[in-house]
């Protein structure tokens, strides 16, 4: 279960964190895991990294796009390379039952109050970048270039990696030779997974108000019911893709949240639904949310509503795609530092992220890879029971990372993917 690291890696400072640094990362992430902040809201997280990249000698600049943060440091010439965290947590009510599981709470963009957890990970890529950030800082000797540290605000909603670009990201910057970003999932830790192509599945998601006329509930005759509307409308969406998607292509229609109503006699006069859409081809995509609009409007109508459906668009992620050539150096990178085995190509996951946005922005290639983050002993069991599939993934109430040895992985990993080209030729 455990890595072998090259014996080149052991004998690079670069790439051997020490133990203190190890035990103050420890305590930032289950700091940052106490206290998550939901999506563009990340002021405290993005003060603790801010003050990290300060401290380590970084130009740092604050507030870009709202919470972003990007910390620059220089070591001689060389190119440029851009490496990112997302710093945001869920509306989720953790159960982990860890000692540092999230009492926190908080009002989220839709103005309502919720739990708030660090269920996707994101507070360890945080402990990630900023445990890079310090081998680059102390271990110049072994680089030359500039490296940008990228800590980003709202990826879960998909507007942070927008608002950093709209916000001149790219004109206040140095162009980066590649982009870099890594993201912890369900596989044991200890594994790293890459693909080149397509890696994560595009993202759509959008609210759908059905209007109908309220009245008293034992009064169906006065009404249009919205709730009657919106269950049929809930069950007729799944037929999208078993009944107009090919058997070739995939895509998947979830209504995560469904609201209507207060009192069982009141019959109310709108619902409400969101909904998240994942594909893989562009032409699947259009298909599917056309076919969506045609269901909603048609329920609409079948209901007898006499005003038609409000859809707005919650977020849009595009397709994270990895570059060929980028990708295969990332991974002989990881190869070398963690032993062929532990690095492996997957599929695509229907996950979405906007980290894409940075590498189209510049347009600079982008390389984005995921870092198992199970306990191997749990994950081996599960394997010989068949029951991975229940494992905790990510944005569900009890997943969080084993930190160890999740936090070391990742660490080194993105320190070895940025060293395959911030690393002087006569190193390697
Ligand atoms: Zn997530
Ligand atoms: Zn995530």
């Amino acid at each position: 279960m455990t890595i072998k690291p090259s014996s080149a890696a052991t004998e690079s400072p670069i790439l051997s964190p020490s133990a203190a640094l190890l035990e103050q990362l420890r305590d930032i992430y289950k700091d940052l895991h106490a206290n998550p902040e939901l999506s563009m809201q990340e002021t405290r997280t993005a003060g603790i990294a801010a003050r990290w990249l300060a401290d380590l000698g970084f130009e740092v600049t604050e507030g870009i796009g709202g919470t972003g943060i990007v910390g620059v440091l220089r070591s001689g010439e060389g190119p440029t390379v851009l490496l990112r965290a997302d710093m945001d947590a869920l509306p989720i009510q953790e159960s982990t039952g860890l000692p540092y599981a999230s009492q926190r709470s908080g009002i989220d963009r839709f103005g309502q109050e919720t739990a708030i957890a660090h269920s996707c990970g994101h507070d360890m890529h945080v402990a990630w970048l900023m445990g890079v950030a310090h081998q680059f800082a102390m271990n110049r000797q072994d680089w030359a270039g500039t490296l940008l540290c990228v800590f980003q605000p709202g990826e879960e909603t998909g507007q942070g990696a927008r608002a950093m670009i709209e916000d001149g990201i790219v004109k206040r910057f140095p162009k980066p030779a590649v982009t870099l970003a890594q993201h912890v999932m369900p596989l044991p830790a200890g594994r790293i997974g890459w693909r080149v192509g397509t890696m994560l599945s595009a993202g759509d998601s959008w609210e759908v108000t059905m209007y109908g006329r309220g009245a008293h509930g034992s009064m169906p005759q006065k009404a249009i019911d919205p709730v009657v509307m919106a269950a049929s409308t809930v069950l007729r969406l799944q037929t999208i893709v078993s009944r107009e998607v090919a058997m070739t292509d995939s895509a998947v229609v979830t209504v995560g949240a469904l609201q209507a109503g207060r009192s069982e006699n009141v019959i109310p006069d709108h619902a409400l639904l969101r909904l998240n859409v994942r594909t893989f081809k562009e032409e699947v995509r259009k298909r599917v949310l056309a076919a969506i609009q045609r269901i909603v409007e048609a329920e609409a109508d079948a209901s007898g509503a006499s005003r038609k459906p409000d859809i707005s668009i919650l977020s849009q992620f595009p397709l994270t795609r990895n570059d060929e050539q980028a990708t295969l150096r990332v991974v002989h990178a990881l190869e070398t530092a963690f032993g062929p085995t532990a690095v492996s190509e997957v599929s695509p996951a229907t996950a979405s992220e906007d980290f894409g946005l940075f590498g189209t922005a510049w347009d600079s290639p982008s390389v984005f890879w995921v870092v198992g983050g199970i306990d191997p002993q749990v994950y081996a069991k599960a394997q010989a029971t068949g029951t991975v599939d229940a494992l905790p993934a990510n944005h569900a109430p009890d997943f969080a990372p084993a930190v160890d040895p999740t936090l070391l992985i990742g660490l080194k990993a993105m320190t070895a993917a940025a060293l395959a080209w911030l690393a002087p030729p006569q190193a390697g």
